[in-house]
């Protein structure tokens, strides 16, 4: 069985190279029926708060990407917290030790600092010189009694380590770029390099996909999983590795955690669809077909195919990642639709949390004039708001004003309070055959400074839903009364 892993280490922050990772892993686990592992990698008391933890699980959930064996929902391999498995790490590095897989290192920063300057000096390589893999008891004593306390190596094979990756194909790492390295520092401390896979050992994960920047720590970690094979624990096999392209930002450089775009956060906030960030996110690196950019998480996961994954660079879109999102906008269900912009009109302030039956109705009535021209949901007051503002808090934008509102506007805005109180039956197409009577024939003029007043009188801005639509749900009485308003 497929089993992958998506191990975040909780910092408060979401970014889209943690986000696109998530999602290969889980598109990944979904299209083999496997399971997601979410495994916190929260060793690091002083950065992982309980609410940057939280976060974390906040955004997965809201993003649609849920796990199989985690937090919040157990697993038989747990606990999934790193914080909480210090004694199963301190366990097995004395398992390491006894087999002579890992050994203690006693050497001080100075005296490395300086061994690898002179061999730097003479032209060598400059890793760990392996200086205290064979010491004798007397050695280890002598360090003991000056007080030294050692850090623990993993002794290193002496061959190169080569591998399939699922994305780049076959990689070789020579030994003497491989020093013996630093499982565990001198107080104690577990570091990343040991208890990452120890715990994919030991949750029996099979693919580890992840960001290329992971690189350079695979060879090490393939040497760990076969010591900890040789020693009985974990499932025995090393898993396969496939490691995701760099996403490019501005200038071609790394996307980096402060550049703009970068993290969730400001998706959520937009109003981004779920659906059309994952959608542009795993573009980056993957395509579902050469002609076709937009596609569901069902389609997704039933194409997915790591294997398939471009091992170049990706470079990050922001104007392609809206449109892509904007075309999830336009494929929402029109209820659905309206469902997800009340949080935003009720943030702005336009709605209440839970608006009334009336107030519903008009949404649901004005969704199909709306849903077409917007990218993201955040949109929605300033497409939406001049719905449902009372007359008294209504205002118009002093832009749009001021550009619109000028000259012949206060003869168009008479003329059309005139045609529209006087129009029988209060309908679309009614609306739209007594203003063009009255304006474009009556006054001769052309559609835009015809209408454009009388947008702006009842929106209050120059964008807004088609014209006499929104006259027709705003109603007869508070058209008027803007009108009225705006020549005032
Ligand atoms: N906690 C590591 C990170 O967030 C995990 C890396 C990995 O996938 O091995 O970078």
């Amino acid at each position: 069985q497929v089993r992958v892993r998506f191990p975040p280490s909780p910092t408060g922050l979401m970014t889209v190279g943690n986000i696109r990772s998530a999602l290969f892993n889980w598109a990944f686990a979904r299209h083999y029926g496997g399971k997601l592992v979410l495994r916190i990698e929260d060793t690091d008391i002083a950065r992982n708060t309980p609410e940057a933890l939280q976060y974390t699980l906040d955004s997965l959930r809201w993003l649609g990407l849920n796990w199989d064996e985690g937090p919040e929902v157990g697993g038989e391999y747990g606990p999934y917290l790193q914080s909480e498995r210090m004694d199963i790490y301190a366990d097995v590095v004395a398992k390491l030790l006894a087999a002579g897989k890992a050994y203690h290192c006693y050497c001080s920063q100075e005296e490395l600092e300086q061994r690898r300057e002179a061999a730097r000096t003479a032209g060598q390589h400059s890793g760990y010189d392996g200086h205290c893999r064979t010491l004798t008891p007397e050695q280890v004593q002598a360090y003991i009694d000056e007080g030294r306390r050692p850090v623990v190596r993993l002794r290193m094979p002496d061959r190169p380590i080569v591998f399939d990756d699922l994305v780049r194909g076959e990689i070789t790492f020579l030994p003497e770029n491989l020093g013996d390295y630093v499982l565990v520092r001198a107080n104690g401390y577990p570091l990343y390099p040991l208890v990452n896979p120890v715990d994919d050992a030991l949750m029996q994960i099979t693919h580890v996909l992840r960001g290329e920047d992971l690189l350079p720590s695979t060879p090490r970690q393939i040497a760990l999983y076969e010591a900890l094979a040789e020693i009985g624990i974990g499932s025995g096999r090393t898993p396969r590795f496939g490691h995701l392209p760099f996403v490019m930002g501005e200038g071609n450089k790394k996307l980096s955690k402060r550049d703009p775009g970068s993290g969730l956060g400001e998706y959520m906030e937009r109003g981004f669809l779920p659906e059309g960030l994952l959608n542009y996110l795993a573009l980056l690196g993957w395509s579902i077909a050469d002609d076709r950019d937009v596609f569901t998480m069902d389609e997704m996961v039933k194409a997915f195919d790591i294997r398939k994954v471009n091992a170049n660079a990706a470079r990050f879109d922001p104007k392609k990642c809206e449109a892509i999102n904007a075309s999830h906008m336009r494929m929402l269900d029109p209820s659905e639709f309206a469902n997800r912009v009340v949080p935003f009109l009720a943030q702005a302030g336009v709605l209440p949390a839970e608006p009334s039956e009336k107030q519903l109705a008009v949404l649901q009535a004005a969704v199909p004039l709306v849903q077409e021209r917007m990218n993201t949901l955040s949109e929605s007051p300033d497409m939406l708001g001049f719905l449902f503002v009372s007359d008294e808090a209504f205002t118009i934008d002093p832009d749009a004003a001021a550009k619109v509102l000028t000259g012949d506007a206060g003869v168009v805005l008479e003329a059309t309070s005139k045609a529209l109180s006087e129009l029988g039956e209060w309908k679309t197409e009614a609306i739209e055959q007594a203003l063009r009577a009255s304006l474009i024939e009556g006054l001769g003029l052309k559609p835009k400074n015809a209408f454009g007043p009388v947008r702006v009188a009842i929106s209050g801005r120059r964008i807004s839903p088609p014209l006499f639509e929104s006259l027709e749900l705003l109603g007869r009485k508070r058209s008027l009364r803007r009108l009225e308003q705006a020549r005032a």
